[in-house]
């Protein structure tokens, strides 16, 4: 595999600040020392033309306001003789320091200095140099202002916590857009003429076959973004418009999340705890793509690993590295499937077993054996919620009754975005809404909350995402009924009964204390009393049904 390449997108991307902050003053720097809170302040143009982004992103600190030569800055560390030494030599008279939080600044930073803007001199460049035309040959791959595109798209992307990047070509304009906590949004619009040169470069960049532009192709690379290592899956196809390219960013250097970290409430979580905690049986994660299941998995890897034991996981593809696991990944050229992976692995001894996904019945199959004769086996499946994760095994041809004996415990999961706490205000909802939320089971509220959009959430009045859980315990008695065939929405009133809070319950919590809305429980978090839809019969509602499945190939949760 090749060495991550570090993304160079310096050149001309200090957003509107050209030749700024060279070093010419030489301030009075005053420590005032205020805590700012910066998610409701916003810099002025005037402050943030004062400092060049690549200087105020090396020193952490972000301009705020300036006037009458007093610059007002806020510094992640204070302390810092460097950030000290360039916020001093700013061209200004007085520079009254204060300090913020520091993923606050760095937030801050990538808001307020964007490298990606249709104001940009390089993008209008790309407009007032397009032409119908300007046909694309294999050479312009070699053109500077391409590469620095590229580079700076997949900068930006990171910046803005993207999961993926949307290259398509529609009529009339070349769009980019990027994944943010589940939804896309536009961040660019480009001539289309561009489309094949930069297509070109992404292919060259992932060794795909440049030559050619009709058969979908597969590629990956690795980058280098601010220092994090990225692994970069792209995806071309052609459309009737041109051809588009998706790329899915994976940062192999964000941190893993443990157990208690997640947000399960706590009754929820000791559920969770006891059922882990047993030394063999299977416990799958359901929910669709994008619900945070192989996060919610490698918590519980990281809970359960001990020394003694022999943790093996088969992935599509391997998103942490484990230093304690033995860790393999999917590669169907070498005829590693879930599968033939997990057979490999049952001959190494295994004592814990993470299965990426479980899609087929041959996979299904040997997950329910291992998980019999001894191993605790993990992991993911494509199902709403809990009860009905337990009949796609059923659907996948295992027999009820090894399903009732092999599972152990079922999380169901959802994630919805999170309201933007720089533009959440109170309003009061309709009596459509207010019907919903009853519906919901939520304690009584009459005035509820929401983004109205600003820059922090790019004008979508949500940022960030939290996971809603459900934790079904097989029991006996579960097992029975699922033996029986029982209808799926008795299974679930039993595990209900049993003191499982189902997803619905603790996604109007979320709402109760105004960290989502009414709108995104309904659009992500399926909510009908029988959740269970065999294959074979004609969903009733589409109204509560969960968001299509996005880009098939090659995907995976967050
Ligand atoms: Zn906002």
């Amino acid at each position: 595999m090749r060495r991550g390449r570090a993304l160079d997108a310096a050149p001309g991307a200090g957003a509107g600040a050209p030749g700024a902050a060279t070093g010419v003053g030489t301030a009075l720097l005053v420590d005032l020392d205020e805590f700012v809170e910066l998610s409701r302040r916003r810099p002025t143009p005037e402050a943030l033309a004062l400092v060049a982004a690549d200087i105020a992103r090396e020193h952490r600190f972000l301009p705020l306001s300036v006037a009458d030569g007093i610059a007002v800055v806020v510094a992640a560390d204070p302390s810092d003789v460097g950030a000290r030494a360039a916020i001093a030599r700013l061209a200004v008279t007085r520079v009254e320091r204060h300090r913020a939080d520091r993923a606050d600044v760095e937030h801050g930073l990538n808001v307020h200095y964007r490298i990606v803007s249709a104001d940009d001199e390089q993008v209008r460049q790309f407009w007032a140099e397009a032409s119908p035309q300007t046909s694309t040959t294999v050479a312009a791959v070699a053109d500077a202002p391409i590469i620095q595109l590229v580079n700076r798209i997949i900068t930006q992307a990171h910046r803005d916590r993207s999961s993926d990047i949307h290259i398509e070509p529609t009529d009339g304009r070349l769009r980019v857009r990027y994944r943010v906590d589940g939804a896309l949004r536009e961040v660019l619009s480009l001539p289309l003429t561009v489309g094949p040169e930069l297509v070109s470069r992404l292919k060259v960049m992932a060794d795909m076959d440049i030559v050619e532009r009709r058969r979908p192709q597969d590629g990956q690379f690795q980058a280098t973004v601010d220092g994090h290592g990225l692994d970069v899956r792209v995806a071309t196809g052609a459309t009737i418009w041109g051809e588009t390219a998706v790329l899915r960013l994976l940062d192999k250097s964000r941190s893993l999340k443990a157990l208690a970290d997640l947000g399960m409430p706590d009754e929820t979580r000791a559920r969770y705890l006891s059922i882990i905690h047993r030394p063999y049986g299977m416990i799958v994660c359901s929910g669709p793509t994008g619900a945070g299941k192989t996060t919610t998995l490698y918590a519980t890897l990281a809970e359960i690993n001990r020394d003694e034991l022999n943790v093996m996981t088969i992935e599509d593809p391997v998103e942490y590295v484990f230093p304690a696991a033995n860790q393999m990944q999917i590669n169907l050229q070498a005829d590693i499937t879930f599968a033939s992976g997990l057979k490999t692995i049952l001959r190494q001894d295994p004592d814990v077993i993470l299965v990426g996904e479980i899609r087929d019945h041959e996979t299904a199959r040997i997950a329910v054996q291992s998980s019999l004769t001894g191993h605790l086996v993990m992991s993911s499946i494509h199902a709403t919620d809990a009860t009905s994760a337990l009949y796609r095994f059923v659907d996948m041809g295992i027999e009820p009754f090894l399903v009732a004996t092999s599972l152990v415990g079922v999380v169901g999961q959802r994630l919805v975005r999170r309201v933007c706490t720089s533009c959440a205000d109170t309003y009061v909802p309709s009596d459509a809404e207010m019907s919903d939320y009853a519906a919901l089971g939520g304690p009584t509220k009459t005035e509820f909350v929401r983004g109205g959009g600003c820059e922090h959430c790019a004008g979508t009045g949500f940022r960030g995402r939290i996971a809603v859980y459900e934790v079904m315990e097989v029991t006996e008695e579960i097992g029975q009924l699922v033996v029986a065939r029982t209808a799926p929405h008795e299974v679930r009133e039993a595990a209900v009964a049993q003191g499982m809070r189902p997803m619905r319950v603790e996604a109007a919590h979320l709402i109760a204390n105004n960290l989502t809305t009414s709108d995104e429980v309904h659009r992500n978090v399926f909510i009908a009393g029988s959740t269970y839809v065999p294959e074979t019969a004609t969903r009733k509602s589409t109204r509560h049904a969960p968001k299509p499945l996005k880009v098939p190939k090659g995907t995976k949760d967050q």
